[in-house]
């Protein structure tokens, strides 16, 4: 008889916490609780990659008819309905997590809906006034969005809230440039909301390649998104008062867990930008940042290592300083995606209940931003590569086949950095339609170390886009 009730606490029903219950239980017959003190799935079953990709898919329609006429069809255009969209979407997201909750049901782990901390490093005390012990227990509480430091930053709404709209705003401003700013500009662009996006640094995508960035955002503009770089709130306010500035007035909830905000529905927000200018917007959508949900789990207290922006800290195994504590997914920040999150939880199972140590491999990790067009990439951009050592940059941008016939403006990149030294294929940017797939083979590859002659080697697909891949003959430069 163990002293512990469980072998295995984990804390948090996300992707990560998620897979690393089901295989501890299922695959290593470990005896496994987990507690969600949400929605089973977390964040990207719930209010991130799902959801957002089935937006992305709605958005992407927006063309549709007018491509189908350039191609020989009678096609009229629609409008897009926000109210049926949204139902389909939350009887999807009911649906999947059903599936989240069958599947650690079927592994044989026990759930508790409840909020789960930390009172020592065995013990797990629960919302619903339960105690319980466990000889390890797994932090996967993952992220969540913040707003910025700004005067009644509370009026704008953040990526949680997104998907709990009532209606779509006529008028949105989006402040920030990473992948989920500029994903959701696309995304409602293409539903005909008008889009204004802020982004404070010179360029969006701060990161990823400089071309592919360069490319991407002169499609968003070319597409209707009024993008504003070197550009940010100076105030925000709702209803003005004698001198200008604002008393915010209604309580609406936005959606989010938790947060009631402020906001009087229907009135516009008033935004003084650093360009000096004041426009109204019917919303405003922060994609400001995320951090990492490890405050009040009670682990300072237990000699856990937090650290500046909130991530708590691990060894290459997931380890935190208390040995029977490890910490996997968003809350540590090292990589934020979910297949890292699930790849990391498979690790500490590896580790703790296989005796297989396993460090998690967090090289070359392929992704994709779903912006229009999308981003896919893999490996060091142009910029990292070239500060490494000396490289070859093979380049070419064009309007594909089926954009061009129906006199479409779109360009696609396909973009290959390579060692002078080695050969290697460093990295691998495209940003086309369907660059998301496309990058999942690349990255296989390039995983693989494969050198630009062994890309040379291997014949092209014809008619694709993705054939210039193995077709560019001369680097466009060397540095
Ligand atoms: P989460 O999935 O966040 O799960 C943590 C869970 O813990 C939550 O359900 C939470 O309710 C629960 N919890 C927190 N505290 C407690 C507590 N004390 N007690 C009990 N439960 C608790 N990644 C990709 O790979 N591709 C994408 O396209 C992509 N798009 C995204 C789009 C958006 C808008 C966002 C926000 C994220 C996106 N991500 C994407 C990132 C991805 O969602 C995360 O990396 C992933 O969900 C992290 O998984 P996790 O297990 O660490 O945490």
């Amino acid at each position: 008889m163990s002293e512990f009730d469980y072998d295995l606490f984990v804390i948090g029903g996300g992707s990560g916490g998620v897979r690393a219950a089901r295989v501890a239980a299922g695959e290593a017959g470990a005896k496994v609780a987990l507690a969600e003190e949400d929605r089973y799935g977390g964040t990207c079953v719930i209010r991130g990659c799902v959801p957002k990709k089935l937006m992305v898919f709605a958005s992407e329609y927006a063309s549709a008819a007018k491509e189908a006429r350039a191609y020989g069809w009678d096609m009229a255009d629609g409008d897009f309905h926000w109210d049926r969209f949204k139902e389909k979407l939350e009887t999807e997201l009911d649906r999947l997590e059903g599936v989240y909750r069958k599947l650690l049901k079927g592994s044989g782990v026990e759930t508790f809906d409840a909020r789960a901390t930390l009172k020592d490093a065995h013990t797990v005390a629960l919302s619903t006034g339960e105690v319980k012990t466990a000889k390890h227990i797994l932090i996967a509480t993952g992220g969540r969005p913040v707003r910025p430091d700004l005067p009644n930053a509370h009026l704008g709404m953040v990526s949680d809230d997104i998907f709990h709209l009532d209606a779509l705003p006529k008028r949105v401003l989006i402040v920030g440039g990473g992948y989920i700013a500029c994903e959701f500009a696309c995304i409602l662009n293409g539903l005909g909301v008008e889009v204004t996006q802020y982004y404070r640094g010179a360029q969006i995508l701060r990161g990823f390649d400089e071309e592919a960035r360069g490319l991407i955002a002169e499609s968003m503009a070319q597409r209707g998104v009024d993008l504003h770089v070197g550009t940010d709130i100076v105030d925000m306010h709702c209803e003005e008062d004698e001198d200008g500035l604002t008393a915010p007035v209604e309580v609406t909830q936005y959606g989010a867990k938790g947060v009631e905000e402020v906001r009087e529905v229907g009135k516009p927000i008033r935004v003084k930008a650093t360009n000096g200018k004041t426009r109204e917007f019917d919303a405003v959508f922060f994609a400001t940042g995320r951090r990492p949900n490890s405050d009040e789990l009670g682990l300072e207290a237990l000699g856990i290592e937090i650290g500046r922006k909130g991530e708590i800290k691990v060894d290459g195994y997931s380890q935190t300083a208390v040995p029977s504590v490890y910490a996997i997914g968003d809350v540590t920040d090292r990589v934020n995606l979910t297949p890292v999150a699930i790849r990391e939880g498979m690790a500490f199972v590896e580790t703790v209940f296989k005796g297989n140590p396993t460090e998690v491999d967090h090289d070359l990790i392929p992704s994709a931003v779903f912006t229009q067009p999308e981003l896919g990439t893999v490996g060091l951009s142009e910029e990292a590569a070239r500060d490494q050592e000396e490289i070859e940059v093979y380049s070419t941008s064009f309007r594909p086949m089926q954009t061009a016939f129906a006199e479409g403006e779109g360009r696609v990149l396909m973009k290959l950095i390579v060692s002078k030294a080695t050969r290697k294929v460093l990295g691998c940017h495209i940003v086309s339609p369907g660059a998301g797939e496309l990058i999942q083979m690349v990255g296989i590859a390039v995983k693989m170390g494969a050198t630009k002659e062994d890309f040379d080697r291997t014949v092209a697909v014809h008619p694709t886009m993705s054939e210039e891949l193995v077709t560019m003959r001369n680097p466009v430069r060397t540095a």
